[in-house]
């Protein structure tokens, strides 16, 4: 997972979007319908496109980071919950296998998700790379494991998709082997190579304890430094 940034929708495709959660207001009982009959109109298409862009040229999924983002996801589900139907800050890009994994399950604690949202929070925040098994499991924090983290982790079963892990590890080598030659444009090569938004473990997850990014960050403070800001605008 990585953290990602949400670009504006145009006025005119929001107003659309309004429309139709008028629509959803008045017959929230047809949610389904009235979204599936929305799906190839003009204004979810550019939903879709944007979303697709908000994940750079990989338009990978925003949950594994991995496969190709086919559908557009309802982070609250919308059949329980149609009066976030066709909100814009509820609407991410979702592969097919992390869709069939959440399914309809939106675990809530004192009202607020559990599940991981990357367009509102730093899922490195929650979330641990293991970089023995290429693993991604809940984050330990003061001690305890991230109750997010768990729920996300478990939800996805992100520490249970072999394929998932294996790339996830090639990433991190990649990384690794970039750091420890060094040289000129680090940064720009390190962004161009981190396919699974690893770097954010790197620079705000316990990876920064990991060598060599440890190691880089003892001998080069203000470069570790200013290669995490750039990760962070991202
Ligand atoms: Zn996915």
């Amino acid at each position: 997972m990585r953290a990602v940034r949400r670009s504006a929708l145009p006025k005119g495709v929001l107003a659309r979007m309004a429309n139709r959660q008028a629509a959803v207001d008045r017959e929230p009982g047809r949610v389904e319908a009235i979204w599936s009959g929305s799906r190839k109109t003009q204004p979810i298409r550019a939903v879709f496109r944007t979303l697709q862009g908000m994940m750079g040229g990989t338009e990978h999924c925003m949950y594994c980071v991995h496969s190709h983002g086919s559908d557009i996801e309802h982070f609250w589900p919308k059949s329980p919950y149609p009066e976030r139907a066709f909100v814009w800050e509820n609407l991410l890009l979702c592969c097919t296998e992390c869709g069939r994994m959440k399914g309809s399950q939106f675990p809530l604690h004192n009202g607020r998700p559990l599940l991981v949202d990357p367009t509102v929070e730093n899922p490195w925040h929650h979330l641990d790379f293991d970089p023995m098994t290429g693993n991604i499991v809940a984050r330990f924090v003061e001690e305890a494991p991230s109750a997010k983290g768990v729920a996300t982790a478990t939800l996805l079963q992100l520490s249970r998709r072999e394929a998932l892990a294996i790339e996830y590890k090639k990433t991190w080598r990649r990384l690794c082997g970039l750091v420890e030659a060094g040289g000129a444009r680090l940064v720009e090569r390190l962004l161009e190579a981190d396919d699974h938004g690893l770097l954010g473990w790197c620079f705000d997850g316990t990876g920064a304890g990991e060598a060599p990014f440890a190691a880089w960050r003892a001998r080069d403070p203000e470069g570790w430094n200013a290669c995490a800001e750039r990760v962070r605008l991202l």
